[in-house]
């Protein structure tokens, strides 16, 4: 340690909310060069490389085989598969000296299969797994949390190509698999719920999220069944369409003063005999939406009013498809959105698109505006007096919800994305017209699957979960060091003795990171609790007795043993 590049830090960095960003940046893992930019320094750097390690293993077994493409792109390929445009503010957009339009690769789904369909003709080089462990770029509207989510970020991508859907479902469940065996060994506490595919485009897609509280992704898990989805993913059940015969009609009501649901609410429970609340009301949220390279139009999602919409299952309902809110312009731009008192009718009058949640099914009688001010409707009914544009996901999942499976009510926690995989299908290979000759001289359409891990994520979503107050707490499998020895005795025997020992470790394949500076054992102690190697020997007073000490940064018990056994009772540590 007297001459490794390392400084460790008393204090949290300024610009860190959450403990494994403080850590690693006080641990001297990682230096922020610029935001969401980071440097990777020696320990932050071997743990690194331990995480691509294990997953490179994990990809080996299921027979992927790794290569390295450029992380510089062309324009052209992103172009053919519309995500030039539809990546929007993310993707890294250049141009070279000669004024051609380039990228910094956000994900390589055009380019791996460009490659396959340059190398690759017959049938009879199919199935086959590329992969690689490079550095991403995404100009991501919100970086944060240091390596949580960067700019700049190590992935591992592999892609799968095919020749039938049969073989792609096998290349996802070996990777299914291979992703589980990964977080297994990291030691990670992770969940697979299923997934929207996003800007991916295809088909059956799950994540693996990391439970932690300072996770951005929700997801809800039904305990009676098993069920986990995204909060994104969730399908609300709808219920059974209600006849419409015999319906109450609908009546329009002066409702002064009600543009809120609550007042609204209060209003219906003073005028009309039955109990209301606010689930019995619609209410119509504005928003307005644009294709990738389109215009901006209205778009109206109505949805119960004792929900509020979650608008990142609104935007996720609607990718590539952008979303914003209404500013003033807009609603002077159309007055016949009357705000607080807007309703079904003027947007359908008018050719708004109008998409209501789930829940509003054929029959169900609402109160809701009539669009004109202080004015109301009870008992309006779907598809008897309005008929929506179509049904979207754009509600809240909330604790209690039933669960979609039917089985349980749903409940939620806070999780971190650490991996994805997508069953992507024929998205690209019909972009790019990838075909092989099949067996009988005709050709086949190839179909692709897309996987992904966060590998430099992984290392803040382990120091998330691995640490205590005093630092970090490495799982075995990734700590930069097997040993964290601590000289904290001067005497000259005793330096010569510790040195020894880690001439002895290091001879049984144990790497040991030595404490060797000229600093009091109390700051050595409290370094070697910071950095969170999981075990640390002192060599210090009891030197003189013949004892060391081997203290296990887990249990946070300490252990005296003689000197002469050390290094057998450290192995036996080391290995437990
Ligand atoms: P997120 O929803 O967190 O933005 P994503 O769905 O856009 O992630 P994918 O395109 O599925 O990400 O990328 C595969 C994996 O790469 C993700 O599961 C995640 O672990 C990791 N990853 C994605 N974006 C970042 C980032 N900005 N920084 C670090 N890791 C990232
Ligand atoms: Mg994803």
């Amino acid at each position: 340690m007297s001459s490794l590049f390392l400084r460790t830090l008393r204090d949290d960095p300024a610009d860190a909310e959450v403990p494994s960003h403080k850590l690693l940046v006080r641990a001297g893992y990682v230096r922020r060069a610029a935001p969401g930019v980071y440097s990777w320094l020696p320990l932050g750097l071997k743990v690194l490389r331990a995480v691509e390690n294990v997953v490179r293993e994990e990809m080996n077994r299921i027979g992927g085989q790794e290569i390295l493409l450029p992380a510089l792109l062309p324009r052209d390929p992103y172009e053919t598969s519309g995500r030039w445009t539809e990546y929007g503010d993310s993707l890294f957009r250049i141009q070279d000296r000669k004024g051609a339009d380039m990228l910094l690769g956000p994900t390589h789904e055009e380019i791996f299969a460009n490659l396959v369909k340059s190398e690759y003709s017959s049938y009879k080089d199919l199935p086959v797994i590329l992969y690689q462990v490079q550095t991403k770029y995404r100009d991501e509207e919100r970086p944060r949390a240091g390596i949580l989510r960067g700019r700049e970020f190590v992935m591992k991508d592999s892609y799968s190509f095919d020749l039938s859907d049969d073989g792609l479902k096998e290349a996802y469940a070996a990777h299914r698999e291979a992703y589980q065996r990964i977080f297994e060994r990291l030691r990670v506490s992770y969940v697979i719920v299923s997934a929207t595919s996003g800007a991916m485009g295809g088909s059956a897609s799950e994540e693996f999220l990391a439970e932690a509280e300072v996770g951005e992704d929700t997801y809800v898990r039904c305990v009676e069944s098993g069920y986990a989805a995204n909060v994104e993913a969730v399908i609300t059940p709808a219920p059974e369409p209600i006849p419409l015969d015999g319906l109450p009609e609908a009546v329009v009501h002066d409702t002064e003063n009600t543009p809120t649901i609550d007042s609204l609410v209060e209003w219906a429970n003073g005028a009309l005999d039955r109990e209301v609340t606010a689930a019995d009301t619609l209410k119509n949220v504005m928003v307005k939406v644009r294709e990738p390279g389109g215009e901006w139009e209205l778009l109206g999602v109505g949805i119960p009013g004792d929900r509020e919409v979650d608008f990142k299952r609104l935007e996720a309902s609607l990718e590539p498809t952008e979303v914003a809110l209404l500013d003033e312009a807009d609603f002077a731009a159309n007055p016949f959105l009357v705000k607080g008192y807007i309703g079904p009718k003027a947007l359908l009058a008018n050719g708004i698109r109008f998409l209501v949640d789930p829940r509003v099914v054929s029959g169900t009688a609402w109160i809701t505006g009539a669009d004109v001010s202080g004015k109301h409707y009870v008992d309006l009914v779907a598809d008897r007096d309005f008929t929506a544009d179509g049904t979207i996901e754009a509600a809240e999942v909330r604790d209690g919800d039933p669960s979609p499976d039917g089985q349980g009510k749903l409940v939620s926690a806070k999780g971190i994305e650490i991996g994805h995989i997508f069953q992507l299908g024929r998205k690209y290979t019909d972009a790019f017209e990838i075909d092989v000759l099949g067996e009988n001289g005709k050709p086949v359409r190839l179909t692709q699957g897309s996987y992904g891990v966060g590998v430099s994520r992984l290392i803040a979503v382990l120091a998330e979960q691995w640490h205590d107050d005093k630092g970090l707490r490495w799982p075995k499998e990734v700590s930069p060091f097997g040993v964290h020895l601590v000289i904290a005795n001067k005497d000259e025997a005793a330096v010569a003795g510790a040195e020894q020992l880690a001439a002895d470790l290091d001879a049984a394949g144990v790497e040991v990171l030595i404490d060797d500076r000229k600093a009091s054992p109390g700051v050595k102690f409290k370094d070697s609790e910071l950095i969170g190697v999981p075990t640390i020997v002192v060599v210090g007073r009891g030197f003189a007795d013949g004892t060391v000490e081997i203290r296990d940064r887990f249990s946070g018990e300490t252990a005296t043993v003689p000197v002469d056994g050390a290094v057998e009772a450290v192995l036996t540590s080391v290995r437990a």
